[in-house]
């Protein structure tokens, strides 16, 4: 499966935002957004002028890379939440929030998506009682995920748990720290969905 393996934090700097590709060093001094805050290259401090058609392919490029989706799928991705009913923007990031990598993400169970999507690919969760490695499952509301059993004791699982207990959970996720389970409650409305993007202006760039 193929995915992003170059330098991240080059890809905050480009688009100008903090997209929390690296887990704990996204909170901590070392983040390149607090040292560097330009884009990077030779010119990277210079100000040209974006336009429009620059301005909707950084947010395409914003959520892409948020959420560890290559072109062809997101592509995908923006051809369902067409066909869906209501606003096309917001459920295709409806979409995109209903993987199970970032489900487990906001479960926080992994301390960044590319952890989590690595989670998963290991096998470490079922859904539904089910073990399922796939990165891109799309859950619905009423699905549990759950850790396996024999993954509970892992050590990266623990430290997880600790740093999980003292991040607050979007209110739709539920998590059971007995049964080592999580529910989906309801599909996120627009408003608790933390993603700070324009999702109108990759509406734009893909109508044309
Ligand atoms: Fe982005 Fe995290 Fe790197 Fe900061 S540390 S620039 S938020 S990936």
């Amino acid at each position: 499966m193929a995915r992003y393996i170059d330098a991240k934090c080059r890809l905050c700097r480009r688009s100008g935002q903090k997209l929390n590709l690296k887990g704990d060093r996204c909170e901590s001094a070392k983040c390149a957004m607090q040292r560097r805050a330009f884009p990077p290259g030779q010119h990277g401090q210079n100000r040209p002028k974006v336009t429009t058609y620059g301005q909707q392919l950084r947010e395409k490029q914003k959520v892409k890379q948020m959420y560890g989706v290559l072109e062809r799928q997101f592509r995908r991705y923006f051809q369902l939440a067409d066909r869906y009913r209501g606003v096309t923007g917001t459920v295709l990031l409806q979409l995109l929030e209903s993987r199970l990598d970032n489900i487990v993400y906001r479960l926080g169970l992994g301390l960044s998506r590319n952890q989590a999507r690595q989670l998963v690919r290991h096998g470490h969760f079922t859904v539904d009682g089910r073990k399922v490695d796939i990165p891109s499952y799309r859950l619905k509301p009423g699905q549990l995920v759950s850790v396996r059993e024999s993954s509970r004791t892992d050590k990266l699982f623990v430290e997880n748990f600790e740093t999980a207990a003292k991040k607050e959970r979007p209110s739709w996720l539920e998590w059971n720290p007995e049964t080592f389970t999580g529910r989906i409650l309801s599909v996120p409305v627009r408003e608790l969905i933390p993603v700070e993007v324009n999702e109108q202006l990759i509406v734009e760039l893909y109508s044309k």
